[in-house]
Formats: C-alpha cells, structure tokens, sequence
C-alpha cells in the first residue's frame, strides 16, 4: 500500500486532463500551469509529470537531481515567457509549516508585481 502522502493528488487530475487547467508550458518531463487562486498577476505551477515519490522537497533522492533540475530550469523560461524581465519570486513550500496544501512537488513562479522580504 501506498503512504497516504504518496497518493495521487488533485495534480494527477491536471496531468491526465481530467480536469482543466491554463497550460502555460508542457514537455515530456514537466507541466506549468496557472495557479487556481494567483497571488501576484504571474502565479505559475511548475510540476513534474512523474511524481516518482517527490511529494515535497523533503522526500527528494539523489535520483531526482534532474527532475529538480528541469523544474528551476522551465521556471526560467516560463519567466521570460511571461515577460518577468524586472524579477520573480521561486517559492517551494515544504509540510505543514511550510504551507504545502498538494502533496505532489511544484514550483511557484510569481511576478508581475514588487515582492516583498522576508515573506512571513
Ligand atoms: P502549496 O500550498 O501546496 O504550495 O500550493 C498549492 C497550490 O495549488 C495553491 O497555490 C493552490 O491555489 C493551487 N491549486 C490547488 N488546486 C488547484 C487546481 O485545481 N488547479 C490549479 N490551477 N491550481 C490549484
């Protein structure tokens, strides 16, 4: 049996377009698509197609180097897709004291607007 954590999440659902989502980029390896509830004007998900086990930051693998990889990689070209020339912010939450609500690994990319520091 598979952990709890582990279980397909509502990321599957997009991955498999069972539900519908604002695709921004798709490859083989990796989906980036508009974040439900935006924070900034740019808010982009960036997901690996095979989750693999990588339900957050905290399960990553030397197995899953690459993937991380790829992930930061299409958030730059998102970001010059999305014309964020002046800046983004990368956030990955990580577990409840993190605020990660889908336990399938993403990336944030936000912009569009001045980001502040530390993000409380
Ligand atoms: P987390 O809190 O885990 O770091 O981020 C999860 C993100 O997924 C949230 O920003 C939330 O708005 C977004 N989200 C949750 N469900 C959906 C959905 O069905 N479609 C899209 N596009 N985004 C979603």
């Amino acid at each position: 049996a598979v952990a709890p954590s582990d279980s397909p999440t509502i990321f599957d659902k997009i991955i498999n377009k069972e539900i519908p989502a604002t695709v921004v980029y798709e490859d083989d390896k990796v989906l980036a698509f508009r974040d439900i509830a935006p924070q900034a004007p740019t808010h982009i998900l960036i997901i690996p197609k095979n989750k693999d086990g990588l339900t957050g930051l905290s399960k990553a693998e030397e197995r899953h180097t690459e993937i991380l990889g790829r992930l930061l990689y299409t958030a730059k070209l998102v970001a010059k897709q999305e014309g964020l020339e002046d800046g983004f912010r990368i956030v990955i939450n990580d577990g409840p004291q993190g605020c990660q609500s889908v336990y399938h690994i993403h990336v944030h990319l936000i912009g569009g607007r001045q980001m502040n520091w530390p993000p409380g």
